[in-house]
């Protein structure tokens, strides 16, 4: 699988060349998973999945009048015509399983596992946890590519006073032990602005994070592609 990282920020403010543009991630060249660019669909996708409606990972949230020709899948509904996908998907010889995430109290939110042959990936979008029933099913993966918004352990998560939910995003450290039971490498993307203040010495610490938990992460910059 060729897996280009489109886009690498967060939501935070553009200040870095290289991390400019809002998440993405083109698998083959025909799949995209999450469109916070409207120029993403340049690559002429397939088909598109979106982890939540956030407008950093899906721009139309912002522009209710684009229409689509490509399928949109999406964890709900909401008031545009997407497919709401709650069972794996099949497009070619690609198996898209949605898997629930928490992050949001307002959207709800899954990732994606990828299969292809053996090879197999998971993309989180925006995390604060994964219950372990969801967890249960990622198995050994080639990559899990997740968020970088926090590098301090804890993130940064809060409980909503109505429905008790946790919303936010989890600390890179939480992260990359949440999926070393399940993969070596783990590529950080959608970095918040404490990474931008001085990205070699963040490079560097999250090396270091990488030795403290035995894991490999890889520090993704937006057109980056990996093959795994
Ligand atoms: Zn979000
Ligand atoms: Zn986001």
């Amino acid at each position: 699988m060729k897996i280009t990282l489109l886009g690498t920020r967060g939501m935070v403010t553009p200040s870095a060349l290289h991390y400019h543009k809002h998440s993405g991630i083109l698998v083959s060249g025909k799949l995209l998973f999450d469109v916070g660019e409207k120029v993403f669909l340049r690559h002429k996708p397939k088909a598109i999945f979106i982890t939540h409606l956030h407008p950093d990972h899906a721009f139309f949230v912002e522009e209710p009048v684009f229409l689509s020709s490509v399928p949109i899948y999406a964890p709900e509904q909401k008031e545009f015509a997407f497919i709401k996908i709650a069972k794996p998907v099949r497009i070619g010889l690609y198996r898209i399983t949605p898997l629930p995430t928490e992050h949001s109290a307002r959207v709800k939110s899954c990732a994606y596992l990828i299969e292809h042959g053996k090879k197999r990936i998971l993309y989180t979008g925006d995390l604060v946890w994964m219950q372990k029933k969801y967890r249960d099913q990622l198995g050994k993966l080639d990559c899990v590519i997740t968020e970088g918004s926090f590098l301090k352990e804890g993130g940064m998560i809060r409980k909503d006073i109505k429905t008790g939910k946790l919303f936010g995003h989890a600390g890179i450290p939480n992260l990359l032990r949440l999926f070393k039971p399940h993969t070596r490498t783990v590529v950080l993307a959608h970095f918040g602005s404490w990474f931008f203040k001085d990205i070699k010495q963040s490079r560097a610490l999250i090396a270091s994070l990488g030795k403290k938990y035995d894991v490999t992460p890889i520090v993704a910059h937006d057109g980056m592609t990996l093959t795994v």
